[in-house]
């Protein structure tokens, strides 16, 4: 299947691209992507996944747009309160790329059959902010065998790792974090605050990732932590490696 001229002129600037090119630009016309959770990770991500010409997007989120929602979630304007996430986003998407084939899921992805969503998906985003949808995320996509590009922020910090479930052995979110239900009702994004640019940052390098994911698979950069601190301005990265009391490993080897 080749371009057609319209498709060539739209995404003329990626496709001179060496690492994407006619091939790559066709690969992401071919590819579908889940993303869980239209918040402030979400709304970057998929700006730009749209705009680059992924074939197909899943929207996963069961929330209404909020007026305290407008500072970082870019993809909403202010008529959109009290609408659907989904449906909101569904709309601004389909006005920047309407060859995007769009899913809206209008419901919380713990009530979704994710295992089987994950069969039709090459990769899946998550921009949720709460450990049980991150549990539960991080699960499915083991089990489904599916690559996960995970980012969260909270304050002026950000962080942002793939895991390559498509590898024998591979970490998984839940080996960094075992025990993050505690934490969780402490530190989130409504009583902590969450500077608005980092989540554009962050929601862009899961777009980053997730596109040379697949394009250029090599460059990935897997099994690494990222983190980045906007105050200091500064990126770090940690190796990621195997938790042997890892509860969502120990379920997948039985
Ligand atoms: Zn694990």
């Amino acid at each position: 299947m080749n371009l057609s001229d319209q498709e060539y002129i739209r995404y003329s600037r990626q496709v001179m691209l060496e690492q994407v090119g006619e091939q790559g630009q066709i690969t992401l016309k071919n590819s579908h992507i889940i993303v869980v959770g239209l918040g402030g990770l979400g709304c970057p991500a998929l700006q730009y996944l749209a705009a680059a010409g992924i074939g197909e997007l899943t929207l996963i989120d069961d929330d209404v747009v909020d007026l305290s929602n407008l500072q970082r979630q870019v993809l909403y304007r202010s008529n959109h309160i009290g609408k659907a996430k989904v449906e909101a986003a569904e709309q601004q998407l389909y006005g920047l790329n309407s060859q995007v084939k769009i899913n809206a899921i209008n419901k919380k992805v713990e009530q979704v059959n994710l295992v089987k969503l994950l069969e039709k998906a090459g990769l899946l985003l998550d921009c949720t902010d709460n450990a049980n949808s991150r549990y539960f995320i991080n699960q499915a996509c083991q089990q489904a065998g599916v690559t996960l590009v995970s980012a969260a922020a909270i304050g002026g910090n950000g962080q942002l790792a793939v895991f390559n479930f498509n590898q024998h052995k591979s970490p998984c979110y839940r080996c960094l974090y075992p025990d993050l239900e505690q934490q969780d009702t402490a530190l989130n994004c409504q009583n902590t605050g969450v500077f608005g640019p980092v989540l554009g940052v962050m929601g862009s390098l899961q777009a980053i990732e997730a596109i040379k994911l697949l394009v250029q698979p090599g460059q990935v950069t897997a099994n690494k932590l990222m983190l980045f601190d906007a105050w200091q301005l500064k990126f770090n990265a940690i190796k990621l490696s195997h938790n042997s009391l890892c509860p969502s490993c120990a379920t997948l080897t039985g």
